[in-house]
């Protein structure tokens, strides 16, 4: 028998969930406007060799109940046994529904949220027993750096955080443009020039479905006319408009977006716009998952597939994802939510290995000032991050920061993202409608 057969694979000995509040400020979407804090939370697998894998997913407290309820299932298994973990979880969690993903901007399934986050781990795990970064175990670096587009928000003023809309007067260049309130097409201007000057962005996204969607449209318009005809533009009204309303201002925006994301609800009512624009049409909410594809494919949904690798089961879910896009026609990017360095470096490794990024991905990181890993937060340049160097992910959790922002929560008393209240605090008569307008 070869050494090789003589080695005890490495098991998972440890199994750490640390749900953590970072500073957001108080950004609008179509269901509200964001809490003063974020949540997110940090899972830590640990080796029987003491080998760390680490990753991050979207908090909340169901979601860390899941969490604490597959760790023991977890521990003693091998990180390299991916295939063996995702059956355990399946027959845990029982096969996941599109009912569950909510009909909110964000997704709110849990088996794929935990296999999520136990897959990076593992995979950060055995990139470090291998000695080769994450994006090796994906196939291979197909770029150096991964392009991201600028993620535009109408906000009132505020920093978030203690500071909530209140804004700290010392902050200069992006902190103090990330503190200014942008409600009109001037605001809007304003906030991608200071974006864009920090960080380099050549495409542009604005989240939509908060005001009038002429306003809306105006906006981005007036994108246009600052940036001129070479910008990709795209707006995200979050399923916010009728079928009528968008095709109306889709057909006025014609010509001016590089896609349409989203907007209006479930793939039937995304067909009928399809047919009527010649803009691309592009989704994180209507094809999901890949119980969602066949329909999708079968009525034409959409043109190009937003995916997430917190929501459609991981990096490897997502590499699979973009074979079947190939297969059938459709483009991928990525979504995002509020978000730090681990799911960053995640988001990044997976971009290097896709064999096409023909859209700049979708990131919220200009929109948080804090950090959990070592060294500080990450660096963009021309609107690009440069895959990380090292094993695994490449990034190390800062205990220190872990500790800090794990008291934020236990002192933000927030546990589950909640939008639509957040806005009756300003505005006591507003509700959520879905296709407002
Ligand atoms: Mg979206």
């Amino acid at each position: 028998m070869s050494n090789f057969q003589n080695k005890k694979g490495p098991v998972i000995k440890q199994f750490i969930i640390t749900p953590i509040a970072t500073v957001d400020p108080p950004l609008l979407n179509a269901v509200g406007l964001h809490q003063p804090y974020a949540l997110r939370t940090i899972v830590e697998l640990i080796t029987d060799d003491n080998i760390s894998g680490i990753s991050e997913i979207p908090g909340n407290i169901a979601i860390d109940a899941a969490l604490e309820s597959a760790k023991n299932l977890i521990i003693g298994m091998d990180p390299f046994n991916l295939n063996g973990i995702r059956q355990v979880l399946e027959a845990h969690f029982g096969t996941e529904t599109a009912g569950q993903r909510g009909d909110m901007p964000w997704d709110q399934r849990k088996l794929v949220h935990i296999f999520s986050a136990i897959e990076v781990a593992c995979l950060d795990i055995v990139g470090k027993i291998t000695n080769r970064p994450v994006v090796d175990l994906l196939g291979g670096k197909m770029r150096d750096a991964v392009p991201f587009s600028a993620y535009l928000f109408y906000k009132y003023e505020g920093a978030g955080g203690e500071l909530g809309h209140k804004i700290d007067p010392a902050a200069s260049g992006w902190a103090a443009a990330r503190q200014t309130k942008a409600v009109d097409p001037a605001g809007i201007v304003a906030q991608a020039k200071a974006m864009c000057a920090e960080f380099g962005f050549k495409s542009l996204k604005l989240k939509g479905g908060v005001f009038d969607p002429r306003l809306e449209t105006d906006s981005i318009f007036a994108l246009r006319e600052a940036f001129g005809p070479d910008v990709p533009l795209r707006i995200d009204p979050n399923a916010a408009w009728t079928i009528e309303t968008s095709i109306k201002y889709g057909l006025e925006m014609e010509g001016c977006l590089e896609y349409l994301e989203d907007p209006t609800k479930g793939q039937e009512g995304m067909a009928v716009v399809r047919k009527a624009l010649k803009t691309p049409l592009a989704t994180n909410m209507c094809t999901t998952s890949f119980g969602d594809i066949p329909s999708s494919i079968a009525i034409g949904s959409e043109d190009i597939i937003l995916s997430d690798h917190h929501f459609w089961g991981g990096l490897r879910s997502s590499m699979e994802l973009s074979k079947i896009c190939q297969v059938f026609g459709r483009g991928l990017s990525m979504h995002s939510n509020s978000h730090l360095g681990i799911s960053l470096a995640a988001m990044v490794h997976l971009g290097a290995a896709l064999p096409k990024v023909p859209y700049a991905l979708d990131t919220h990181y200009p929109w948080q000032s804090d950090e959990v890993i070592t060294g500080g937060r990450f660096k963009f340049e021309d609107g690009s991050v440069a895959v990380p160097k090292g094993p695994g992910l490449g990034v190390i959790l800062d205990k220190i920061a872990l500790a800090k922002l794990h008291q934020n929560y236990l002192d933000c008393g927030i546990t589950v993202r909640d939008d639509t209240t957040e806005m009756k605090k300003f505005n006591p008569d507003w509700k959520f409608e879905t296709m407002r307008w």
